[in-house]
């Protein structure tokens, strides 16, 4: 017997909370340590933070729901990452979108993550599994927060080509990046300053450009609702199920325009049953704990 430690592990950061007895006592959070987006040092440094704040004493078990784990290899590195910081402990590493579907309260269904990246993923009352996107942000990552960030620099670049004033959303993103004119935007966007996390949090901007009224901002946040909806259809029709459907992280549990539009798209589909997830997904880790053999 001893602590169980969950920890969820995204494209911005890495949260990690301890349970004692099935209760927790301990809540951190430090940079990601997803090494599809960061360096090995990086990811064992925020590791290292993370387990001097809640790890020591007598720890039973570590596990690791994260983004960037496509593989048995990939689940290992990280896995090597972690043992270190809790000798003699069971260190299970899942993909992220797993801690989402318990957290949902769901055995069977789809999840579908809405933060940094996407990614959807699920399970039938058969054991099987299934997943669509997760490809990360170089080659997918659809109705992201870095996708919705990229997009809003894309749509200011635009402007700019056809020789258009900036625009509120191109205002607010200017003043975000601390920028006086578009044509900066594209050396920034490259430059090693800034990257996935970056512009993943200026998918603000166009979240409340939105609200405001910002007609091209709405319309990116429907298409990111859509595209959302493309990836739970997929992977609820290779199940053969019918829901439930859980949205969650950060932009999954906070933005009504993007939750109504993923509803929205999943009703034209036939997919009714869609769910908010309502607790963050590392609280998903004590059922999976339990279901284990
Ligand atoms: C990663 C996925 C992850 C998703 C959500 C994507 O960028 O490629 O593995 O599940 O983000 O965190």
């Amino acid at each position: 017997k001893g602590a169980v430690i969950g920890l969820d592990i995204g494209g911005t950061k890495t949260r990690g909370v301890r349970f004692e007895d099935g209760i927790p006592v301990a809540d951190e959070s430090v940079g990601s340590s997803n090494v599809q987006n960061v360096t090995p040092e990086e990811a064992a440094r925020n590791l290292a933070e993370l387990f001097a704040r809640i790890g020591g004493g007598e720890v039973a078990q570590v596990y690791a729901g994260a983004g960037g784990i496509d593989t048995d290899d990939d689940a290992a590195a990280l896995a090597a990452l972690i043992a270190p910081h809790v000798p003699g402990a069971r260190v299970t590493v899942v993909h992220d979108s797993r801690l989402l579907l318990a957290a949902g309260g769901a055995r069977t269904g789809v999840a579908v993550i809405a933060g940094t990246g996407s990614a959807a993923w699920g399970r039938n009352s058969r054991g099987e599994e299934a997943r669509a996107g997760g490809w990360g942000y170089l080659l997918g990552d659809e109705g992201s927060g870095y996708w919705l960030g990229r997009e809003a620099v894309r749509h200011s670049l635009r402007r700019m080509n056809q020789g258009l004033e900036p625009d509120e959303l191109t205002k607010a993103l200017l003043a975000s990046c601390g920028v006086d004119h578009p044509n900066k935007l594209i050396a920034l966007f490259h430059s090693s300053e800034t990257g996935r996390r970056f512009w993943a949090q200026q998918a603000r901007l166009v979240v409340e450009a939105a609200d405001a009224g910002h007609l091209p901002s709405q319309a990116l946040m429907d298409q990111a609702g859509r595209d959302l909806a493309d990836l739970a259809e997929q992977t609820v029709r290779q199940l053969g199920i019918d829901g439930p459907v859980i949205l969650g992280s950060g932009l999954g549990m906070n933005v009504p325009r993007l939750q109504e539009s993923f509803r929205t798209a999943l009703a034209a589909a036939g997919i009714t049953d869609v769910r908010v997830l309502q607790q963050e997904p590392v609280f998903g880790v004590l059922q999976l704990v339990a279901e284990q053999d």
